[in-house]
């Protein structure tokens, strides 16, 4: 039983290690657009190295040819010494500057390529994807944890090469200078990477923990910020106080485990240092008492202790900054590996010279993370330029019908065409831009209200936008405003009121000028003035376009060409105002209410 389990643990480290391998290969990939710049920075971390390595070299070989030789002689020597180090160090100077500057540049840029494909990938993935994931984890991954991974870009290869290569070096010349003070150097040093090791194992652990604890607060800080107002309005803040401390102080207790493990990391490290310099001296001093080195080495030994100590830090430290860097960008791959459910098909046509026949044929339909069916068998049709109105309880599926049309989700079964085209068969794009969609919440972005109305047409002119807001009845009103149509609204168009709000987006819809349009109560969360206001621009702009309203007061939708009441699963009732009254069923039963 127990070498089963030993096995087992065996085969799962071989394929965590199998895993990093591959996450590394992928992450290798980004280096290729900056080979040059790489290669470029290695030979300059190598020129460094090289000329700090050199120099303990050139002070031994002096002390012991020319500064035992004649004081003239000495003299006349300084001059090209001085020369030749001098050219040396501005060598290093620009490799240094070389490889701060364009190193750290190229992993910006590497930043900035994982971060633009991120927000290409989140524009892509689909409704079903956000009905599951969390905006504020989405957030952190696209600005602090392709941080993390830059940094690594730049200083990892960087580093790993330079400490090498001092570590390396350094013992080459330990044992050179002398064999037998350089074997228990050795065995210090083996000594000082298990120790470190050690600690950095412990210190990697915590480390997750502190990033966890950093999401907490973050998601934590998001929720608040993003109810400010619901906050505010229950008088909850207290509440929403806790919630914040508490996850702010799990932040600090983890802060406090991170750093326990880097006090005695660092410290530890320290006493290996010290116990290096002790063995030098007294190992160093036995050896020159039985006349096995000279005096003179001990200093050079000295001087490369202190050159190959820092890279067996920075070589212990490159171990966590990879943890760091390579989890951030496994949560990088995790969404850009998703793939989008709704695309285009390889043989997507565009849509093209629209006429607006829209037809659902035998459409069944559930959400993907339950089985529950929300449409089963549903057929109907709107011949181009017709309206039909969709009626039922809430809850019901209407929403759920017109998101089929735009292809926000997929049919389950049957298809949904226009123009007698299957819409998984055209293209996103095309399909798209000849639908308009007015609903209930309606989203305005931070900017002018001239930039909100042509987002409906993003290379509309002024005169344009003026006739569609005239259109959509905001146009008084806008002119009233101190600036007008450069007027900024808020986050979330926070400065202006329902109506006003939906007026806009109704602009937005006429400057799109759609053949098919939607509209999905697109007055229920207004007050009745404000209703009547917009149901005459509603009906403006639903003139000669195939149209499918939702509409929870029936008054609203008489004049509707067919109405399909919604209702378990498919549609229960259909037909024209008076027919269905005539039927004296569900419609008919509502229409009573209503009044
Ligand atoms: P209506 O617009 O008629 O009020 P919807 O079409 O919005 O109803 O919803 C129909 C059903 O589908 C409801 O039971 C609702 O809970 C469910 N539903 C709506 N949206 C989603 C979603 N994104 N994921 C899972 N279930 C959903
Ligand atoms: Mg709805």
């Amino acid at each position: 039983y127990i070498i089963m389990y030993v096995e087992k643990q065996i085969v799962l480290k071989r394929t965590s290690q199998e895993n990093t391998m591959q996450t590394l290969k992928k992450f290798i990939k980004y280096y290729k657009p900056y080979k040059a710049v790489f290669f470029i920075d290695l030979l300059c971390a190598t020129i460094i190295s090289a000329i700090d390595l050199a120099f303990p070299q050139l002070l031994r070989t002096l002390t012991k040819t020319l500064f035992a030789g004649a004081p003239g002689k000495i003299v006349s020597a300084l001059i090209p010494i001085t020369i030749g180090l001098l050219v040396a160090y501005i060598i290093q100077t620009a490799c240094r500057y070389y490889v701060t500057y364009a190193g750290h540049m190229m992993g910006a840029r590497m930043e900035r390529d994982m971060r633009k494909e991120l927000f290409d990938q989140y524009e892509k993935l689909s409704f079903s994807y956000y009905d599951q994931n969390n905006s504020g984890q989405m957030m952190s991954k696209l600005v602090s944890d392709l941080f993390d991974i830059s940094e690594l870009a730049h200083h990892g290869p960087e580093n790993l090469f330079i400490s090498l290569i001092k570590i390396i070096g350094s013992f080459i010349f330990l044992f050179m200078i002398n064999r037998m003070l350089a074997v228990p150097m050795l065995i210090l040093v083996v000594l000082m990477l298990v120790f470190s090791y050690g600690q950095n194992k412990k210190m990697q652990e915590t480390f997750m923990d502190n990033r966890r604890k950093i999401g907490d607060i973050n998601s934590s800080l998001q929720d608040t910020l993003a109810g400010i107002r619901v906050v505010q309005s229950f008088a909850n803040e207290r509440i929403e106080q806790e919630k914040f401390n508490r996850s702010n102080e799990n932040f600090l207790i983890s802060k406090d485990a991170n750093y326990r493990c880097m006090g005695s990391f660092m410290s530890g490290n320290a006493f290996f240092q010290g116990m290096m310099y002790l063995v030098t001296l007294v190992f160093g001093g036995f050896l020159i008492a039985h006349g096995r080195m000279e005096a003179s080495d001990l200093a050079m030994y000295a001087l490369y202790i202190g050159i190959f100590i820092s890279p067996i830090q920075i070589l212990v430290e490159l171990t966590e900054m990879m943890q760091k860097g390579l989890s951030g960008f496994r949560r990088f791959l995790e969404v850009v590996e998703t793939e989008p459910d709704i695309v285009d098909a390889a043989d997507a046509k565009p849509l093209k010279n629209v006429k607006g026949n829209v037809c659902y044929e035998d459409v069944s339909f559930h959400y993907s993370d339950d089985d529950t069916s929300v449409l089963s068998h549903v057929s109907f049709e709107i011949p181009a330029g017709k309206s039909i109105a969709l009626v039922g309880p809430s809850g019901s599926g209407k929403t759920t019908i017109c998101s089929l049309l735009p292809r926000f989700y997929d049919v389950t079964e049957g298809r949904v065409t226009i123009d007698g085209n299957d819409v998984r068969k055209l293209t996103l794009e095309s399909l798209r831009s000849q639908i308009g969609l007015v609903s209930q919440d309606v989203y305005l972005f931070g900017g002018s209200i001239k930039d909100n109305i042509a987002y409906g047409k993003p290379d509309a002119t002024m005169d344009e936008i003026v006739d569609a807001a005239k259109k959509a009845n905001i146009h008084d009103f806008i002119m009233e405003l101190p600036d007008k149509y450069d007027t900024f609204v808020g986050e979330r168009g926070t400065r202006l009121s329902g109506g006003q709000k939906q007026r806009i987006s109704i602009a937005r819809v006429f400057l799109k000028n759609p053949p098919v349009l939607i509209l999905d109560e697109a007055t229920s969360a207004l007050d009745n003035e404000s209703e009547r206001f917009i149901q005459k621009s509603l009906e403006e702009l639903a003139k000669d376009r195939t149209t499918i309203t939702i509409a929870h007061r029936l008054s609203t939708i008489r004049n509707a060409d067919e109405i399909l009441v919604v209702a378990d699963c498919g549609i229960a009732e259909r037909g024209t105002h008076e027919e269905l009254l005539a039927q004296d069923g569900i419609y008919a039963r509502y229409y009573d209410m209503s009044r």
